[in-house]
């Protein structure tokens, strides 16, 4: 169903709680249990999973909260999109691939072409076409505008104009079953190396293109290398003017002030140690009843409390127009990845000896439809923990963020 066929909802006339109740009842209707199922064993995105789950979002009209309106947007309120991650999230829905939805979609809707528009938007918005993104090289990561690819102006036989695209990405998420990769290549070596960045849409099955697996610390595939040898890229797949691209993809990276504040993910870990801490016993009484344990789980507990009433004071400011202090959204990061870290090592702790036969196991899942022997509430903690050790380091790492809110707060 395209955006325009769905049923108009004024949502700004919901209160919190009514719209927490339709999220909930959308997902008790339309969410396999199985795919529930899958999805909190905690392995990477399945991609038959999230492209189900996109469709039926789109199906709604709500698998686009971050757009405008006219190009599919529901027009949620902040607070609304945070309760959508939320209850989605703690239910078990499959992650959606974000490169896509969240990140080049509003570029395309801004900047793009209307030819652009028109051909990638509604893909975008149902699934049907996953999206890469390919930002990072070997030596350019923290110092992003350090990138190399280069993209070379050229004829085609027929007069037109097309760019010849050579260099490595690294780090590409999902490339490896993703259609499209939205670029940043180097278009000229003049002037500020900034100045220099291009912002481009490249179709993955184009001639020229490896890609290459990194299997990460958890025996997982999510990451990729990317390989470009003379890639032949139309003209009109560039977005917005040559050179122009650090520009966009700032304002791509500024874009989810809030959203990587990681409370649902807090949530959801709190409640699983509580369920593992009940079934672990220390000389045959339930851990959650020691006395030692509780008080480090309430010390947890009580700093997620406080950074959640961080994360809706700054939604609040939002909503009402008012952008604070710069570095919040870096000061929501840090905190919210080390949360996510702490947690996942108490998680670890509690299931004792439980958690090891689990780790790196490659893609079981997929291999394997059964679990497997042992502990039914352990499958997943230990690679979990393991990749989310990348939480800290990507999205800008968090020394980075600390350099972020050191300048902007000591500067003052
Ligand atoms: C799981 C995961 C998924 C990713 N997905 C993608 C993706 O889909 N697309 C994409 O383009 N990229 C992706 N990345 C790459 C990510 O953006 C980079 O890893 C990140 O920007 C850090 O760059 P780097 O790895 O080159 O480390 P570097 O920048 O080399 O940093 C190495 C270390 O030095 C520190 N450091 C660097 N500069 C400073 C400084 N100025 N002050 C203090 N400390 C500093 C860093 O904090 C880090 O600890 C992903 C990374 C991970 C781990």
């Amino acid at each position: 169903m395209s955006a325009q066929e769905t049923t108009v909802t004024d949502y700004s006339k919901m209160t919190d709680d009514e719209f927490r109740q339709l999220v909930r009842d959308f997902i008790a209707q339309n969410l396999p249990p199985e795919m529930a199922a899958r999805w909190k064993k905690m392995y990477h995105p399945y991609k038959p999973d999230v492209v189900f789950w996109t469709q039926k979002l789109n199906g709604k009209g709500w698998s686009v909260p971050g757009w405008p309106a006219e190009y599919g947007g529901p027009g949620w309120t902040i607070s609304q999109r945070h309760i959508f991650e939320e209850e989605v999230f703690l239910a078990g829905c499959p992650a959606l691939s974000p490169q896509g939805l969240t990140l080049v979609g509003p570029v395309i809707c801004r900047y793009g072409t209307q030819a652009q528009k028109d051909f990638h938007l509604p893909k975008i918005r149902s699934g049907e076409v996953l999206w890469a993104q390919g930002f990072s090289e070997p030596n350019a990561g923290s110092d992003l505008a350090a990138l190399q690819c280069r993209a070379v102006r050229a004829k085609d036989s027929d007069g037109g104009d097309h760019y010849v695209v050579n260099g490595q990405k690294i780090w590409t998420s999902e490339a490896h079953y993703s259609e499209w990769v939205f670029m940043l290549v180097r278009t000229s070596t003049e002037g500020k190396k900034q100045a220099g960045i291009s912002f481009m849409l490249i179709d993955l099955a184009s001639p020229g293109i490896t890609i290459r697996p990194i299997i990460s610390i958890d025996g997982g595939h999510e990451l990729n290398e990317v390989f470009f040898d003379n890639v032949g890229v139309p003209a009109e797949n560039l977005v917005g003017e040559e050179n122009m691209g650090w520009t966009y993809a700032k304002e791509l990276l500024a874009e989810e002030r809030t959203f990587s504040a990681e409370v649902k993910r807090h949530k959801g870990q709190l409640k699983r140690i509580k369920q593992i801490a009940r079934e672990t016993k220390i000389r045959g009484r339930p851990l959650i009843e020691d006395s030692h344990f509780q008080r480090r789980l309430a010390q947890l507990e009580i700093e997620v409390l406080a950074h959640e009433a961080t994360l809706w004071r700054v939604v609040a400011e939002e909503e009402a127009g008012i952008l604070g202090a710069a570095p919040t959204p870096s000061i929501l990061k840090v905190r919210g990845t080390e949360l996510v870290q702490r947690l996942g090592a108490l998680m670890i702790e509690a299931l004792e000896e439980a958690g090891l036969p689990y780790y790196a196991e490659k893609d079981y899942f997929l291999s394997a439809p059964d679990d497997p022997p042992g502990r039914p509430d352990a499958y997943g903690v230990s690679s979990d923990f393991m990749f989310r050790r990348s939480l800290t380091i990507y999205g800008g790492s968090n020394e980075v963020q600390r350099n972020i809110i050191a300048g902007t707060l000591l500067r003052r």
